[in-house]
């Protein structure tokens, strides 16, 4: 006698997608469906399978999408570049450090908690719209208690860190109280918002460069240890926190933090455009991630293609993931550039292969994040955070190899629906839980009226005529 299995209840059922699966053996399913129940995948299948054993409150017809886990953006700055991106920043005699320290810095540093709520919520916005279901901020929130309150409002999952930096040029006595100040910074975020599995927390993420201390880079590594979560930091964009370090420490930025024991498997740089082999050997030896940012590298004329040593890591086995870092809003541009500038620096056309490049933006972030059994993959028992990109487009055509197709050439704006932790986000493009024209209306007023408080002149790039 044979017993019938009881259904798998679900909330929906997604049925006829092409799935990209991003399981263990990249399987694409064809004709395929996505059940999910609560915030989780109750199930990942054929269509007619999932049909079968599976009863879902809903069903959508999914047979024009291609699924994808939701992309993460492993660095971005949330607050001040979306309400003030358009401004320039800075003079065209600056320095890179000049424009940093004259420009981009006052901008940030002006922003009010109403500003910093405002810009989280475009920059959530702007990643949702480009499947970007995760993200992991750059460390350059001033008002974390107003910037959380606005992410959680969008529905977003994120990691995000208060502003510290800790490194005084006045004495050994004042140097040690701008270190335990940062590092009281550290702890009091960490307290405030656990990681405990949830949409939003905060991690100690620095600003990095040469803007912390040794004793600042050691409590957050510390903290990253007792608490389970990660640190972050910009480093090496360019040749100058190599010359910083050299001059200061004596050692290259990699090997000095190595040193004095801040890397290992839960710390993730940033850039590391600028590193030589020994770094990239420290980086192998302590587990530490990379990220790579490849706008700002081509913006900022970082030569990432003469110094750039991110297929030699991947190759010895770094962790690479990907970030936007605030420039763009999509993340598998960012994966198209990295992948566009090696193959070219290294007349190798077989480099960065289009699955590689979707494994840079969901599996590697992922483990990168130490999120790996929650997010990265369409698995059942994973978080339902579910991208549909729209195959209706002349873009896309016939889906004849749907990795491919969506890493080389599917657009940005092909996004058509997105659910996090089950929740739908995004259904034809438009946001289901933000008033956009009013979000979009308020970011407008606070962006100018935060770049009036800075007094800096605005430098358009033609005469404006008025
Ligand atoms: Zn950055």
């Amino acid at each position: 006698m044979t017993q019938a299995t009881a259904p798998l209840e679900a909330d929906l059922l997604i049925a006829g997608a092409t799935v990209i699966t991003m399981n263990a053996a990249r399987e694409v399913i064809a004709d395929g469906a996505i059940a999910i129940r609560g915030d989780r995948i109750a199930a990942v299948g054929r269509r007619a399978d999932l049909e079968r054993s599976v009863r879902a409150n809903r069903t959508l017809d999914g047979r024009r999408f291609v699924a994808t886990p939701g992309f993460v953006d492993a660095h971005i700055h949330i607050t001040a570049d979306p309400l003030t991106r358009g401004f320039a920043r800075g003079g065209p005699d600056d320095s890179w450090s000049d424009r940093l320290l004259k420009w981009v810095i006052p901008i940030f540093r002006s922003q009010t908690p109403d500003d910093e709520r405002l810009a989280a919520q475009c920059a959530a916005l702007a990643m949702i719209r480009y499947g970007t279901t995760t993200f992991l901020e750059a460390g350059t929130v001033s008002h974390l208690d107003a910037t959380m309150e606005g992410l959680a409002a969008t529905g977003i999952r994120g990691r995000v860190g208060e502003w510290v930096e800790g490194r005084s040029r006045g004495s050994p006595d004042e140097q040690a109280k701008a270190s335990s100040a940062a590092i009281a910074v550290l702890r009091s975020e960490i307290e405030r918002y656990p990681d405990d599995g949830g949409l939003l927390a905060a991690w100690p993420v620095l600003v990095g460069h040469s803007t912390n201390s040794d004793d600042v880079w050691r409590a957050a590594k510390a903290l990253a240890d007792q608490h389970g979560v990660r640190v972050s930091a910009h480093m090496s964009p360019r040749s100058g926190d190599p010359e910083w370090y050299l001059a200061n420490t004596g050692r290259r930025p990699v090997e000095h933090l190595e040193a004095i024991g801040a890397l290992g498997p839960n710390v993730a740089l940033t850039h590391l455009a600028c590193i030589d082999e020994a770094e990239l050997a420290a980086l192998k030896r302590t587990g530490a991630h990379a990220i790579h940012c490849a706008h700002a590298a081509f913006q900022g004329g970082f030569g990432l293609s003469r110094t750039g040593l991110f297929p030699e890591m991947i190759e010895a086995g770094v962790n690479v993931m990907l970030g936007t870092d605030g420039v763009a809003a999509d993340i598998l541009s960012s994966a198209r550039l990295m992948g566009s500038v090696f193959r070219d620096a290294r007349q190798d056309q077989e480099l960065f292969p289009p699955g590689q490049m979707l494994e840079l933006a969901t599996l590697n972030a992922a483990r990168g994040m130490g999120l790996e059994h929650m997010i990265g993959s369409l698995e059942a028992g994973k978080k339902a955070d579910i991208v549909l990109h729209d195959t209706d487009l002349p873009e896309w055509g016939p889906v004849f190899d749907a990795p491919a197709q969506l890493a080389l050439s599917a657009p940005p704006h092909g996004v058509h629906s997105v659910w996090v932790d089950g929740a739908q986000l995004l259904d034809g493009g438009r946001s289901t839980v933000l008033d956009e024209e009013r979000l979009l209306a308020d970011a407008r007023q606070a962006g100018l009226a935060l770049i009036a408080r800075t007094g800096l002149a605005n430098r358009t790039s033609w005469p404006v005529i008025r």
